[in-house]
């Protein structure tokens, strides 16, 4: 599970490297996906001979039991080899971005994709044609396919949202013009725009593109902020225009798209992918709203804190607390370790085999990828973590992170036939997050001073906000702007920042003087990738909640909690994720999830009230 869009992890990327020999205990050994490209390539031989295989089951897949079972084995093998080839190019090439060949490898990997696709693209029609009855059959003559009943139930499933053969042909050809509109946004804002050049209070001079913007905007000098902020958006408000054309034609394909699929509306097919009920945003939606004072209690509390009369909007984005506390890794280790205990001793032995295996590539290098995150697909391997750990705080909420997700897969494939080995990321931040849960609660169980307890505090608010209210705004303009094209609305690039505007005053409580937003930031729509993936990010704030619920039903020694916390880690995509954390014990398209992430944040800010009285 790559996690590159988690804030937490986008702060680890923005401090500067310092570039410390290694031993090679924290460097990993990714032998032990392949011990050599000699057999990387061998198996990239091998993939091409069963291609030629798979396709002598083309028209055939219903014949009969036998070569049904065959067909789906070999193309079950063929996904778990081409899977582990995929990985191990990848995460060469993360070790180090420079190196050709790892890149050449890695290219290689993409043109075996486009043939393995291509040799299996009959696979889904044929099954559809088939039908659920006889495959149905097959499944009871045989009972070692019954792990194949969840991916093919993903396949059935489609019947009523797929056409005929001469329709699917059209829609087909089609594809070739889908995602446009990312693209050209991805390259002008990456390579063509101009990005403004300021000069800070310190007499450093730096262009604002994206990563500088992160950096920048939590500047500890307030005019510093506030020229940052000024100077990026400005930037994106004299691209509105063509900004606005490119997300709209975005916001129009997923329209077309929902209509050729026979869907009712975008967010229902958006959600249909992994069968989500679109009563979990709606409720995500509601419940972050009516919680909204919550939200405004934060903000108050951190102008308190920064000793701002009037909290502006380029005030949310300094910490709440400096520290030079220094975690070394041993140590880092040694806390999560202690922290996740309330997951059990399996869990725990699990995790510390990892990190005394060489899993993780740790410290930061020249040439090497920035930001953190886990890679755990090699099925009969192990999975691999990439940080660049830097001794602050923030490097230890990563760690438990990133290992959170690592103990995902360790569970699932222990558990899992490949096949469901895999999982969405609806469930997959729910593992990250909880750990994350964890070593707050141990942190503030060792701390040793108030200043030691504020950091931990301050930063899991400020997470939590990230993690929950930021993306439930995002999926409330998302649900916004798509239900508008849907229904036939043309949208601009003016109109789109009116509709943030809106929603991001009553998020920040502009009216109430909360936050006071200047209206050149409403163009903030702009900045943001992700929503050229429709409907994606608010499942960041769906699984925080849900680890919040988990976490606490376990610290409480609920009965059965935990094991059934853990069952949901080994479940994979065995069944449908919503299904799975439901019966794991949280209804996400209920209010309860979202009210204990709510009452967290206020517990948390009730210690740090605690600890302000006393100082006075
Ligand atoms: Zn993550």
């Amino acid at each position: 599970m790559k996690c590159r869009l988690v804030l937490a992890l986008a702060v680890a990327a923005a401090v500067a490297p310092a570039f410390a020999q290694p031993s090679l205990a924290d460097q990993w050994n990714l032998a032990d996906i392949y011990p050599s490209v000699a057999a990387w390539d061998a198996d990239a031989v091998r993939l091409e001979s069963q291609m030629t295989e798979l396709a002598r089951c083309k028209d055939h897949l219903g014949d009969n039991v036998g070569v049904f079972k065959r067909c789906m084995d070999l193309r079950a093998d063929m996904a778990k080899r081409f899977t582990r080839m995929a990985v191990y190019a990848g995460e060469l090439l993360a070790a180090d971005t420079g190196a050709s060949s790892s890149l050449e490898l890695t290219q290689k990997g993409d043109v075996l994709q486009a043939k393995l696709d291509d040799a299996d693209s009959f696979v889904r029609p044929e099954l559809l044609r088939i039908g659920d009855k006889k495959i149905a059959q097959f499944l009871a003559q045989d009972a070692s396919l019954k792990i194949y009943r969840h991916p093919l139930d993903e396949i059935l499933r489609a019947a009523p949202h797929t056409l005929d053969q001469a329709g699917e042909s059209i829609v087909a050809k089609f594809g070739l013009l889908s995602h446009g509109s990312g693209t050209i946004y991805s390259t002008l804002t990456n390579a063509d725009i101009p990005w403004p050049k300021v000069k800070l209070s310190t007499g450093e001079e730096v262009v604002l593109d994206a990563s500088a913007y992160t950096k920048y905007r939590e500047a500890p000098n307030r005019a510093d902020r506030k020229l940052v902020m000024d100077a990026f958006f400005g930037a994106h408000k004299t691209y509105e225009r063509s900004m606005g054309l490119m997300l709209y034609s975005q916001l129009k394909e997923d329209m077309v798209y929902s209509k050729v699929r026979s869907y009712p509306d975008s967010v229902t097919r958006a959600l249909d992918q992994d069968r989500l009920p679109v009563a979990v945003m709606d409720t995500l939606i509601a419940q972050a709203n009516a919680d909204l004072p919550t939200l405004h209690r934060y903000f108050k509390l951190r102008a308190k804190i920064l000793n701002v009369p009037q909290m502006a909007y380029y005030d949310i984005y300094p910490p709440l607390v400096h520290s030079d506390i220094k975690f070394p890794l041993a140590r880092a280790k040694q806390l999560t370790l202690e922290a996740v205990a309330p997951l059990g001793p399996e869990y725990v032995a699990a995790m510390k085999k990892g990190f005394e295996s060489r899993w993780m590539d740790a410290y930061p290098r020249p040439r090497k990828q920035s930001g953190a995150h886990m890679e755990g697909q090699a099925y009969d391997v192990h999975p691999v973590v990439l940080m660049n750990y830097n001794e602050d705080y923030e490097s230890v909420t990563t760690l438990a992170h990133e290992w959170g997700h690592a103990m995902h897969s360790v569970l699932t494939n222990a558990t899992q036939p490949f096949v469901t080995s895999n999982y969405p990321i609806f469930i997959a931040e729910i593992a990250s997050t909880l750990d994350e849960e964890l070593l707050l609660q141990h942190m503030l169980q060792v701390a040793k001073s108030d200043d030691e307890r504020l950091l931990y505090l301050g930063s899991a608010l400020e997470g939590l906000r990230g993690t929950f209210y930021r993306q439930a705004m995002f999926g409330e303009f998302e649900r916004n702007i798509h239900a508008r094209v849907d229904a036939g609305e043309s949208l601009t690039g003016e109109s789109l920042t009116k509709t943030y505007c809106d929603i991001l005053k009553r998020y920040h409580g502009a009216k109430e003087g909360v936050v006071a937003i200047d209206d050149n930031y409403c163009v903030e729509w702009a900045y943001i990738p992700h929503f050229y993936n429709s409907f994606y990010v608010y499942q960041y704030a769906t699984s925080v909640s849900a680890a919040s619920l988990f976490a606490q039903k376990i610290i409480a020694k609920e009965p059965g909690a935990r094991e059934r916390y853990l069952d949901l880690l080994r479940a994979g995509s065995s069944d449908y994720p919503y299904d799975l954390v439901k019966k794991a014990g949280v209804d996400l398209a209920s209010p309860a999830p979202y009210k204990a992430i709510v009452a967290r944040m206020n517990s948390i800010m009730d210690e740090i009230d605690a600890i302000i009285a006393k100082r006075h």
